[in-house]
């Protein structure tokens, strides 16, 4: 099973992928680079329930 998220989906303009096998991966993943490309540094349930709502898995 891998869990897939383009966040571009979530933030429109941005060509940055991320793929793992475990989600819980996936979102430390996702999380450093909001914080890193996108200077959000604090992930909110609102923002985590954005991401969640767009990763595709299989
Ligand atoms: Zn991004």
């Amino acid at each position: 099973m891998k869990y897939r998220l383009a966040c571009g989906d979530v933030m429109p303009g941005c060509a940055a992928t991320f793929e793992s096998g475990d989600q819980s991966e996936l979102m430390s993943a996702v999380a450093s680079h909001a914080a890193a490309d996108h200077g959000i540094t604090e992930i909110t349930p609102e923002i985590a329930a954005a991401v969640q709502s767009k990763i595709q898995v299989g």
